[in-house]
């Protein structure tokens, strides 16, 4: 027998139980009262980019995932567009590394082929690329170190360079991730004075120093030599430090501000989603990637409802772009449509 008065203010005078299972009685009805929907038209998909032809790394610790040189990217950027994702993140990797990451500025580098590919064999992919130096100093830091530290402001003059050598080769989008002070301005005033004026800036606006990115060393060659990320990357106990590190971005010309990691970090994205009315990017890194293909391959979890789940509350919590590795397959099951 059904307590009256579930809930204290029934909204009818008879006095009759309320009972909010009907709108979960069946799969239809909750499709059609579904707050939140996960739409491939939100996807976007990062792609390692190495150096060489015919190259492909299976990235141990991201089950699934390889290192491909750009001819292989290309295919993998199409392929993921023909199976409804409208986007793809291009991470590069170096020649050789030295002190001031020279290559990764080279206009004949391995990222810059495969964007050039990529816009040539599928115009319609929006290709944002990750800038910055991590992956191409000899050091493993995401700027240049002078007397121990890592130099803010000569940093961002390597910054600008590699945000033009991806805008020569034909981004959409470039996307500082090296957290230094200023760089979205610097960025954004550079293209504007190359005539680069429709090329986008998505921020890396919050990203926080998180174990989460464990995987991605692997993939991107880029742990650090010495120290940590922690004097540039965010503290992970910090959300208002977050807005204002987004407002900033914004104010700077950043067109979309992106939270990273996704998962251990809902509140902030649910905080930057009430507070502005820019696009906000998550980003659903590699250790979130890993732990459930770990878990999935000991059959501890549903890989694909974990996946749903997992990418549905990043977009509850506020998100309008998710970057996720499991973009081509999640598109592929959402019916997604290039055609659309
Ligand atoms: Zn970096």
């Amino acid at each position: 027998m059904l307590e009256r008065n579930l809930v204290d203010s029934s909204p009818t005078e008879r006095d009759l139980p309320i009972r909010p299972r009907r709108l979960r009685r069946s799969q239809s009805v909750r499709r059609l009262v579904r707050e939140s929907r996960l739409s491939a038209d939100m996807l976007v998909y990062p792609i390692f980019v190495a150096t060489g032809r015919g190259v492909e790394h299976p990235i141990e610790a991201m089950p699934g995932q390889r290192r491909l040189s750009a001819d292989l990217a290309e295919e993998a950027a199409s392929s993921a567009f023909r199976a409804g994702v409208p986007a793809v993140l291009l991470f590069g990797s170096p020649r050789y590394k030295d002190d001031a990451a020279t290559d990764a500025s080279a206009d004949d580098g391995a990222v810059q082929e495969a964007i050039r590919r990529i816009k040539r064999s599928t115009p319609e992919v929006v290709v944002f690329t990750d800038v910055c130096v991590c992956a191409y100093t000899d050091h493993g830091h995401c700027g240049i170190v002078s007397s121990g530290e890592i130099d803010n402001d000569a940093s961002l003059d390597v910054m600008v360079g590699v945000a033009l050598s991806h805008a020569r080769a034909g981004a959409d989008f470039v996307a500082p991730s090296d957290m230094m002070d200023g760089r979205v301005g610097a960025i954004r005033e550079a293209l504007d004075d190359n005539g680069f004026e429709q090329v986008g800036i998505m921020s890396y606006a919050a990203k926080y120093a998180s174990a989460f990115y464990g995987p991605f060393r692997e993939a991107a060659d880029s742990t650090p030599q010495f120290g940590d990320r922690s004097t540039y990357q965010m503290d992970p106990p910090n959300v208002r430090e977050a807005l204002r590190e987004i407002e900033l971005d914004i104010d700077e010309g950043a067109d979309i501000v992106m939270v990273k990691p996704a998962l251990a970090y809902l509140d902030v994205i649910a905080a930057a989603r009430a507070e502005f009315n820019a696009p906000i990017a998550a980003y659903n890194v590699s250790g979130e990637y890993s732990m459930v293909k770990a878990a999935a391959q000991r059959g501890w979890i549903d890989e694909q409802r974990a996946v749903d789940e997992a990418l549905t509350a990043i977009v509850r919590a506020g998100a309008d772009i998710v970057i996720t590795y499991w973009a081509p397959e999640v598109a592929a099951r959402l019916g997604g449509s290039p055609a659309r």
